[in-house]
C-alpha cells in the first residue's frame, strides 16, 4: 500500500490535517486523506484562515466568499470520506506565527488526538523549478502546527489554563509535511485518484472546471516518478520520539 524508505506502514486510526486555506489539505493529501478514510480512519481538517481572499470576481465579498468557501470544503471533505472540519477565523493572506494560534491549534490537538498530523512544509519558501512562490500562510500554518505538536501539545505545564479546563496532553507519532518538492515518504493514490479529483472539483470558486485539468495528473505522476506507483502524494514523513 505504502512506498516508504522509512519501512515502516501507516495505518493511522485519527487523523488532523491542519492548513491555511480551504482546499490546501485536498490539492496537497486528498488521496492520502481518502485512503486513511477507507482503512478506517477517522479523517478531520482544521483550517485556520477564513479563506477571505481568494477569488477574482469584482463583485465578490470576503464574507460571501468564507461561507462559499467553507461549504466548499465540507463538500470536498465528506467527498474524501472525512469526519468533521473545524474552521478558524484568522484573516486570509495575513496568517502570523503566533502563541495565539499555537494555543488555537493545540485545543484542537488535545481534543481530536490525533496519531497522524498532516501539514504543509514550513520549509519550503519556494520552487524555482515549478515556478512556485510558497503561500506566506502555507508556511505559518505549517510551522505553528509543528510547534504545537511538538512540544506544545505534549506538555502540561504548558498553557496550564488548557489542562485546567481538561483539555490532556497528547503526543502525536507522526507528522506528515506536504512538500511540493518531494519528500521521503510515497502514497499510491491509484485508487483514490477519482475521489481527489472529484474534492477538487468541490472547490469551484478556486479550480472552475476540473473535469480534464491535466496539472492534477502530472502532479500526482511526478510524485509517484522515484516509487513503483503510478500516481502518488509524497510527503516529509517525521516519526516524532
Ligand atoms: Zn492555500
Amino acid at each position: 500500500m505504502y512506498n516508504t524508505n522509512m519501512n515502516s506502514l501507516l495505518q493511522p486510526k485519527i487523523v488532523l490535517g491542519i492548513a491555511a486555506h480551504p482546499d490546501d489539505l485536498d490539492v496537497g493529501a486528498g488521496g492520502t486523506m481518502a485512503r486513511f478514510a477507507a482503512g478506517g480512519a477517522d479523517v478531520h481538517y482544521l483550517i485556520l484562515t477564513d479563506g477571505s481572499k481568494g477569488t477574482d470576481v469584482p463583485d465578490m465579498t470576503s464574507a460571501e466568499l468564507t461561507k462559499i468557501r467553507r461549504a466548499e470544503q465540507q463538500q470536498a471533505l465528506e467527498i474524501l470520506g472525512g469526519k468533521s472540519v473545524t474552521f478558524f477565523d484568522y484573516p486570509d493572506g495575513e496568517l502570523e506565527i503566533t502563541m495565539q494560534l499555537k494555543k488555537d491549534i493545540v485545543k484542537i490537538i488535545r481534543t481530536i488526538k490525533p496519531d497522524v498530523v498532516v501539514t504543509l512544509d514550513p520549509s519550503v519558501i519556494y520552487s524555482a523549478e515549478n515556478g512556485i512562490i510558497n503561500h506566506p500562510d502555507h508556511r505559518a500554518a505549517g510551522q505553528a502546527a509543528l510547534d504545537a505538536v511538538f512540544p506544545l501539545a505534549r506538555d502540561h505545564l504548558t498553557f496550564p489554563e488548557l489542562f485546567a479546563d481538561g483539555y490532556e496532553p497528547h503526543k502525536t507519532a507522526t507528522v506528515l509535511l506536504i512538500n511540493f518538492n518531494g519528500g521521503n515518504f510515497s502514497v499510491d493514490i491509484i485508487d483514490t485518484f477519482a475521489q481527489k479529483r472529484q474534492a477538487l472539483a468541490a472547490h469551484a470558486s478556486q479550480f472552475g472546471d476540473i473535469g480534464n485539468a491535466p496539472w492534477l495528473r502530472d502532479m500526482a505522476e511526478r510524485h509517484a516518478k522515484n516509487t513503483d506507483y503510478e500516481l502518488a502524494e509524497t510527503f516529509v514523513r517525521i516519526d516524532v520520539r
